[in-house]
């Protein structure tokens, strides 16, 4: 204890003290400084094990803002040996083909027919069971591993497609695949589309490309252009997450978008919350300014069905249609609910 409120007065100076202005020939300069502590007796921890706790304590420092100090604790080791493990266990996944993709029906309003699913990866862990991709696709982004990832539930995705192709009520589905900004930024990704589309036989006109609004941080222009080349072979896209993060209305004009996704979190309280029914009405309104199709996600009772198709929402997906599932049950469901086949636009 004494030890440790000892550090802590000494780290406050050392924060306060770096944090004072100071001059460097005619330029004023300020710094902070992101401090990590480990306490130890000698209990024989050796000093590599000494150096990686504070590192981690530095990290967590970093990670709340900097300019702080912060102490190990064991939670923080046991964060980052978990991690560590997940992403040993997601490689041999791949290797393994223990990912497997599910089918969440999309419906268009005018028709109450299905126009095609959006494509969900899973994983079937051999000791965990089914891990949700809440808790993986981060992970998957940071070490990397989503571009093999990516690339496996793309080209899966493309010879769903290329089988119903040849399928009279299947035809004219089309899959939804969502794609990281990690992904759509590698230097191949449109060489990767069209060869998988090559090597499948699915046409580009049934595969529609979910991205996310983190994709316009920056390179705008190149993210356009790319889209630009694939949408010459009929791929559509969609943006998902809308209106979540920092959509800018200025970079809505200028992607070649197909259509706006109105994010779940708005759908979830658009009969109990005015600002979110107000939002909902404003994104169909919006995108269809822009010439775009709007869908709903997370659509869970008629009720929020009925407010959406009054606000002319275009298409809708979510539990009160079916959750996502796998190919052959998704089969199934299309063909008992779907007398009429939709048409292609
Ligand atoms: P998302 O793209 O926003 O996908 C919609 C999520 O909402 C899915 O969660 C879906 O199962 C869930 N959902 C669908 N209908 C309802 C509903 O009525 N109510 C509620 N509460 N939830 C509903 P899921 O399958 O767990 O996927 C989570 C996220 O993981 C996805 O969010 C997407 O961002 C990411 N993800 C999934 N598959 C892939 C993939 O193949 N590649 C990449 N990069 N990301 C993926
Ligand atoms: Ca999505
Ligand atoms: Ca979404």
């Amino acid at each position: 204890m004494e030890a440790a409120a000892h550090t802590e007065a000494v780290a406050g100076k050392i924060l306060t003290t770096l944090a004072q202005e100071y001059t460097l020939g005619d330029v004023l300069f300020q710094s902070s400084a992101s401090i990590g502590v480990t306490l130890f007796k000698s209990d024989g921890v050796t000093v590599d094990d000494l150096l990686k706790q504070a590192d981690l304590a530095m990290y967590r420092s970093k990670a709340t803002g900097r300019n702080a100090m912060h102490f190990f604790d064991p939670t923080m080791q046991a964060v980052v040996l978990e991690r560590a493990l997940l992403e040993r266990d997601m490689r041999q996944a791949l290797h393994d083909k223990q990912f497997l993709l599910h089918f969440q029906p999309q419906f268009l309003a005018a028709s109450h027919t299905i126009s095609g699913a959006e494509v969900l990866v899973r994983w079937l862990h051999p000791v965990r069971g089914m891990v949700s991709p809440v808790n993986f696709i981060a992970l998957a982004e940071e070490s990397g591993l989503i571009v093999p990832l990516g690339d496996w539930v793309l080209e899966t995705a493309c010879w769903q497609l290329a089988k119903w192709a040849t399928h009279d009520q299947f035809s004219n589905f089309s899959l939804a695949v969502n794609v990281s900004a990690v992904q759509f930024r590698q230097p191949d990704f449109v060489d990767k589309v069209h060869s998988v589309l090559h090597r499948t036989g699915a046409l580009g006109q049934r595969l529609k490309l979910e991205l996310t609004e983190s994709l316009l941080v920056n390179n705008v222009q190149e993210v356009v252009e790319k889209m630009v080349v694939l949408q010459a072979s009929g791929v559509k896209f969609s943006l998902d997450d809308f209106g979540t993060g920092f959509s800018s209305l200025a970079y809505l004009k200028r992607l070649p978008l197909d259509q706006l996704i109105i994010d779940q979190s708005f759908v979830r309280d658009v009969l109990v919350d005015p600002n979110d029914a107000a939002i909902a009405r404003t994104v169909v309104t919006l995108g269809h300014s822009l010439g775009l199709n709007v869908i709903a996600e997370g659509v869970e009772n008629d009720g929020q069905r009925d407010f959406l198709a009054q606000a002319n929402c275009d298409a809708f997906q979510g539990y009160f249609f079916s959750r996502p599932l796998p190919a052959s049950e998704f089969e199934s469901f299309a063909l008992r609910s779907g007398r009429k086949v939709p048409q292609t636009n």
